[in-house]
């Protein structure tokens, strides 16, 4: 029997893929990978794949698509996804996607449910800019919300070192020139949605639930969400 469905969260730094993953991970019951995160927490660790990455996540770069393929690969094995997962930050380029797809076959999966999360580069920016993140939970905080430390474990919110203004422009830069590609990948494969996510939190997932309601990917446990109450989903 084929596994739970797999949700790939496309969007530029800051379009909500973090957010949006968050809720839609508590609504269906399956992980959210951020590979971000992951990467974050191997520098925190002092391990030696964070001692290899750190300076590129600094600057903004993409680590190699080799190396981050091969995190993904360990942790979708692991048995909590099983009925499947949410991606953020996964697959970034083209020959990512490729492995994912790959991937997702030899875990006997479907392919995955694209959602892009469309949004334009000048409200990244502002977004970005503003944001603090829980290095804790790793939950992500506009500046509007007026918080110094996280109301889920009080831990005190921290400014990303990539969200320096430089950065934030490289990062947009790269996002930029992978994503007409990666994009074309997945309309060629009738997996894409796009959902245009300016606009408030609460908005946009109830456009992103709205696209799942309509695909069925032909998994066997994978009920489709009803949009029964915003409640459920806030
Ligand atoms: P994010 O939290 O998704 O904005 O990712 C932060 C940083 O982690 C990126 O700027 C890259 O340096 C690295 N990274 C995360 N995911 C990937 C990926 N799929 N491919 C390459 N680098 C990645």
């Amino acid at each position: 029997m084929r596994h739970g469905v797999v949700i790939v969260l496309l969007g530029g730094p800051g379009a909500g893929k973090g957010t949006q993953g968050e809720r839609l991970s508590s609504f269906l019951g399956i992980p959210t990978i951020s590979t971000g995160d992951m990467l974050r927490q191997e520098c925190r660790s002092g391990s030696a794949l964070g001692a290899q990455v750190k300076s590129l996540l600094e600057a903004g770069q993409l680590v190699k698509d080799d190396l981050i393929s091969e995190v993904v690969a360990q942790r979708l094995a692991k048995p909590d996804c099983t009925h499947g997962c949410i991606l953020d930050g996964f697959p970034r380029t083209a020959p990512q996607a490729r492995f994912l797809d790959a991937l997702l076959e030899k875990l006997d999966f479907e392919p995955p449910v694209v959602i892009d999360l469309a949004i334009a580069p000048e409200e990244l920016v502002a977004r970005l800019s503003s944001r603090r993140q829980c290095p804790t939970c790793n939950r992500t905080f506009q500046g509007a919300s007026g918080l110094s430390s996280c109301p889920q474990d009080g831990t005190e919110l921290v400014y990303r070192a990539d969200d320096q203004p430089a950065t934030i422009r490289r990062r947009l830069q790269i996002y930029t020139s992978n994503a007409s590609e990666i994009v074309r990948y997945y309309q060629d494969s009738g997996s894409y949605n796009r959902v245009n996510a300016s606009g408030l939190v609460e908005e946009v997932g109830q456009k992103v639930l709205a696209v799942l309601s309509t695909v069925s990917n032909g998994t066997q446990d994978f009920k489709p969400p009803v949009l029964v109450s915003q409640h459920l989903y806030a």
